[in-house]
């Protein structure tokens, strides 16, 4: 933008001043921005657009999530969800419309793929949310965990986090700001050098036949392959963990054997996991485990001295817990034809 603003024989500052409009007054009007020059606001307002996506629906749950499906330049949907806590309110946003990936448990990946997000309709996220949800619901942690592997759109979404982070953005704290994904190694060893972030790992089984299926990205990177990158971010983060999710799948990835697994893969990786109770979805063919057996599991992983937390699912009477969403997507992947004749 600064260099924008000096090929068009303006003071490189400019940058700053527009920034500070669009993300901390929330203004999408450069009419409004006093401190520019009439000549410069009409200027912009001839030459550039500054457009947020559109809300088409919003869902409210039971327990105050909010789900909103947003109409992006081609007439696809995505979907983003706020979920508000006591101390944080945490904003879910998608990086793809769609997703290329399979995993045969998630509910997005069941619709095909259609196109990357631009860094534009990526950041947009937040911005609508803020406006919509206004001053009394403030978003204080973002989460790459919505529609689309993130590391997929490696330059928009590096971008967009580093909005995010920037104090002439969102400013929100690197700790506070998650990166899900489903294992694309050699983006994670790009990763850890142009941005800082949180990273959690989507690894739902503890051995390659197993993961091969659920999350068939691994039949190119392998567990062995994935750990060896997971050992080298936390080498350029030491304080820092990075958090495994596993999807609590009954009879499927949940077995006392299973636990034993992920404790000898786990046992040199400074690390938290993550147990998932897994939510359904329409036509879905697995099963959440028991509640009992959740806790058995998280049990025995606790008992080696693993950190583990179970996530609490919410907002999914208006499906928009994890592996929930769906939006709108034409897909382009043909995969939905795979599905149906499995
Ligand atoms: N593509 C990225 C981002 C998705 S994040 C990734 O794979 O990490 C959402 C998290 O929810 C991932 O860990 C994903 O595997 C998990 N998930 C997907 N479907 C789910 C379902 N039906 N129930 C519970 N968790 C699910």
């Amino acid at each position: 933008m600064s260099a924008f603003f000096v090929e068009h024989g303006e003071p490189a500052f400019r940058a700053t001043q527009v920034m500070k409009w669009i993300y901390h007054e929330g203004s999408t009007d450069f009419s409004q921005m006093t401190n520019l020059s009439k000549k410069l606001r009409l200027f912009l307002q001839e030459n550039c657009s500054l457009e947020a996506p559109e809300i088409v629906a919003e869902e409210l749950a039971a327990d105050g999530t909010y789900k909103w499906a947003l109409k992006m330049h081609c007439g696809n949907r995505v979907e983003t969800v706020f979920i508000p806590e006591e101390k944080r309110g945490t904003l879910c946003i998608s990086s793809q419309v769609g997703c290329a990936l399979a995993c045969t448990f998630c509910s997005t990946a069941q619709q095909g793929f259609n196109r990357n997000l631009t860094v534009a309709e990526i950041i947009g996220q937040i911005y609508v949310a803020q406006q919509r949800l206004g001053t009394t619901k403030k978003i204080t942690n973002v989460v790459l965990m919505g529609m689309g592997e993130p590391l997929l759109n490696f330059n928009n979404v590096v971008t967009a986090i580093n909005l995010m982070l920037d104090d002439l953005g969102y400013g929100l704290s690197k700790r506070r700001v998650t990166l899900s994904t489903s294992g694309v190694v050699p983006a994670m060893y790009r990763l850890g050098g142009v941005c800082d972030v949180s990273l959690a790992v989507s690894l739902h089984a503890a051995n390659d036949e197993l993961r091969n299926e659920l999350v068939p990205i691994n039949q190119k990177y392998p567990l062995k392959e994935l750990l060896a990158v997971c050992k080298e971010n936390v080498k350029i983060a030491p304080r820092r963990k990075i958090t495994f999710e596993y999807v609590m799948l009954d009879g499927i990835n949940d077995t006392d054997l299973d636990a034993r697994m992920l404790i000898k893969l786990l046992k040199d990786i400074p690390c938290k996991i993550n147990l998932i109770p897994f939510n359904p979805f329409p036509n879905s063919i697995y099963k959440c485990s028991s509640k009992t057996r959740i806790l058995k599991f998280r049990d025995i992983l606790h008992n080696s001295g693993l950190i583990v937390t179970i996530r609490r699912t919410r907002g999914e009477d208006i499906a928009a817990a994890c592996g929930q969403l769906v939006g709108k997507v034409q897909d382009k992947s043909r995969r939905h034809l795979k599905f149906a004749n499995d």
